[in-house]
């Protein structure tokens, strides 16, 4: 007998060519782009949502940006990469495959990068999926950025289910990624600005709109 899992992502039609490209690509270099079962209710959240104005924080090949952009092509899309290499891959296919000038990638420490963001820039949306121990840092930085209404899904929230296993059981090149994924998830959760939910599909998906 097929799992949940697998029945529920056998059913998701497939996506147009050049996304099946990018997934197969992704896949063949290793490169963690989001899983399909999260991804259908990320562009779900953002077709209920309508976002004027996204930030993505970990751009990676442009794949969830592509997916994101092909869903609202009129939404600005600012996305942040600091690795110059998955930067430049990501340029390219923005380049090949998004349909107007609506995506901005910028190289560089997304910290950094949101730092010097100009003062009056503001979100509607904002998808965190860069560096798994600085998601907190990601959090706190984009919050004043981010309207009231507002909503930010962060990926990877249970990072292989880790994040609940025993500590004897979390090899221990993790042990600072788990540790921190935890609290985050611990914080967030109880933050009384924001109403979230943690979602056990995918890696672990956390929807948080803001109230206040
Ligand atoms: N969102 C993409 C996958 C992103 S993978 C998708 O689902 O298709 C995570 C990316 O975050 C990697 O490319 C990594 O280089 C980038 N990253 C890691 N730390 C970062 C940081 N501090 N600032 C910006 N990008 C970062
Ligand atoms: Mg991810």
């Amino acid at each position: 007998m097929i799992n949940t899992i697998q029945y529920v992502d056998e059913l998701i039609p497939q996506p147009p060519k050049w996304a099946v490209q990018l997934e197969q690509y992704a896949k063949v270099k290793r490169i963690p782009i989001i899983d399909k079962v999260s991804l259908q209710l990320l562009l779900q959240i953002i077709l209920i949502k309508q976002p004027k104005n996204i930030l993505e924080i970990g751009t990676a090949i442009a794949y969830s940006t592509l997916r994101m952009h092909e869903i609202v092509p009129n939404a600005q899309i600012t996305s942040l990469e600091k690795n110059e290499m998955m930067y430049e891959e990501a340029l390219r296919n923005v380049e090949l495959y998004s349909q107007n000038n609506h995506i901005k990638i910028l190289l560089g420490d997304a910290l950094e990068t949101i730092e010097r963001l100009p003062k009056e820039e503001s979100f509607d949306f904002v998808f965190i999926d860069a560096a798994k121990s600085q998601y907190h840092r990601y959090f706190n930085a984009v919050d004043p950025l981010l309207i009231k209404g507002g909503v930010i899904v962060t990926d990877n929230v249970l990072f292989r289910n880790l994040v609940l296993a025993s500590n004897e059981e979390i090899p221990k090149r993790y042990k600072s990624i788990v540790k921190n994924l935890r609290n985050y998830n611990e914080q967030v959760m109880s933050n009384k600005n924001y109403y979230s939910s943690l979602i056990p599909i995918g890696d672990g998906l956390l929807v948080s709109i803001k109230l206040n």
